[in-house]
């Protein structure tokens, strides 16, 4: 992974390790104007990338899916359900970001961060996401939840 573009968040770079070990189908990246560096980029690890007007890309190694993503995303309306299945979260846990909404995930974030999170399940304690230090790209329904942990312990690991 030592091509990864300076440019992008830490966040970004554990989402391309995810994607990278197929732990995930795809991956949402904000990139400003640089979505044909990034495609560039993507292009030589076989992955594709479709773009938005706002600044946001998806990465997968499915052109399709990768459509689906912005596609799902510029929709009108609740998304959180299927968008999260299509970046590869535990259903449970897109079901509880379905619940707060998008104006929600911030502060659920925030207090799912604020657990406590015991043994195994340090693995997937969201709070150093923004930050790279995150094992997952989603926010845990529970500071217990074993699916999240399965993707957060995955044997091959960057
Ligand atoms: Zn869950």
């Amino acid at each position: 992974m030592d091509s990864v573009p300076d440019w992008l968040s830490p966040s970004a770079i554990t989402d391309i390790a995810l994607l990278l070990h197929d732990a995930k189908p795809a991956a949402r990246l904000h990139v400003g104007n640089r979505g044909t560096e990034l495609r560039r980029w993507a292009r030589r690890l076989g992955l594709f990338t479709s773009l938005d007007a706002d600044g946001y890309a998806a990465i997968s190694r499915s052109p399709a899916i990768a459509r689906k993503v912005i596609d799902l995303d510029r929709r009108p309306g609740r998304h959180t359900l299927a968008l999260g299945s299509v970046l590869g979260y535990p259903a449970c846990c897109s079901r509880a970001a379905a619940r707060v909404g998008d104006e929600g995930i911030d502060r659920w974030h925030q207090a799912v961060s604020a657990r406590r999170f015991h043994g195994h399940f340090r693995a997937i304690d969201p709070g150093g996401y923004i930050e790279g230090a995150s094992r997952i790209s989603h926010v845990p329904c529970s500071h217990r939840c074993k699916p999240s942990l399965a993707l957060a312990t995955r044997p091959e690991r960057c």
